[in-house]
């Protein structure tokens, strides 16, 4: 099988005492290609230097929406520097979060849009983070529509509209580890079968959000347990789970301009 994690944050100082490990364990379990996705500007330089290190690793560069408070236009010509780099194959996570608001909204909608503009002059596709916008995020999307847009709204935790409108706008929607936790992933697995095969994507968002069964043994996440997210995914579709990897692999690697072939 080929597993492709399109979402994941091996940056993150937990994975630093046994990193060989983490891509061992991944390939073992048939990942074999993963986007590290940069948050901030230490983060995105951390991207690129895993992606230049490791055959597999791919990376992105963006401002998370938590980090939104302390981006400045200087960080914005820094990340575009370095998006420049061949391994960089997307721009993100940006978005809009106001459940949490760690930046005021002001801040978070100015470089949202500020970030859109540049994806678009890079021709790099988007990944969104969306979290309790309450449409926000649709209507400034939709207020600055490009025809040449592409995205994944990674995480997906929206409505069945809100999933309507981005599937209409041509979006690829990111299924993580949430999909396998009995009562939180119940809305999200009522979903899944509606969502058009050549537009599913899976992550982990490592070292967050861990899915079901290893949960239950371990906090940290780490890409190899993307495959529990494919196994859910394929059991809620009713689909093959080999056949289902190598059409989201094809997916993953028709957004993000990678050779599918390994
Ligand atoms: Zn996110
Ligand atoms: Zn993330």
């Amino acid at each position: 099988m080929h597993i492709f994690d399109s979402h994941c944050h091996l940056d993150d100082r937990s994975f630093e005492p046994d990193f060989e490990d983490v891509l061992h364990r991944a390939a073992a379990a048939d990942v074999h290609r993963m986007l590290v996705v940069g948050i901030d500007k230490r983060t995105s330089n951390r991207a690129v230097m895993l992606a230049n290190k490791h055959p597999g690793i791919f990376a992105s560069v963006g401002i998370h929406p938590h980090d939104a408070q302390s981006c400045t236009q200087e960080t914005l010509t820094h990340l575009t520097a370095l998006a420049s780099d061949p391994n960089v194959v997307a721009w993100g996570e940006t978005g809009l979060d106001f459940n949490r608001m760690y930046s005021p909204r002001k801040d978070q909608e100015r470089w949202l849009i500020r970030q859109l503009e540049i994806a678009e002059t890079l021709d790099l596709p988007l990944i969104f983070h969306e979290r309790d916008s309450q449409g926000r995020l649709l209507e400034i999307l939709e207020a600055t529509a490009s025809t040449c847009r592409s995205a994944v709204v990674h995480c997906f935790s929206g409505t069945v509209a809100e999933l309507d409108r981005y599937l209409e706008m041509g979006f690829y929607i990111g299924i993580t580890g949430i999909v396998t936790v009995s009562k939180r992933g119940k809305p999200l697995r009522q979903m899944i079968p509606s969502i058009p095969a050549d537009r599913l994507l899976i992550e982990t968002d490592a070292p967050y959000l861990t899915p079901t069964p290893q949960r239950n043994t371990q906090r940290r996440n780490e890409p190899a347990f993307v495959r529990e997210v494919l196994l859910k995914v394929a059991e809620v579709r009713k689909e093959d789970p080999a056949a289902l990897a190598e059409q989201i692999w094809d997916n993953t690697c028709r957004l993000f301009r990678i050779d599918p072939s390994l």
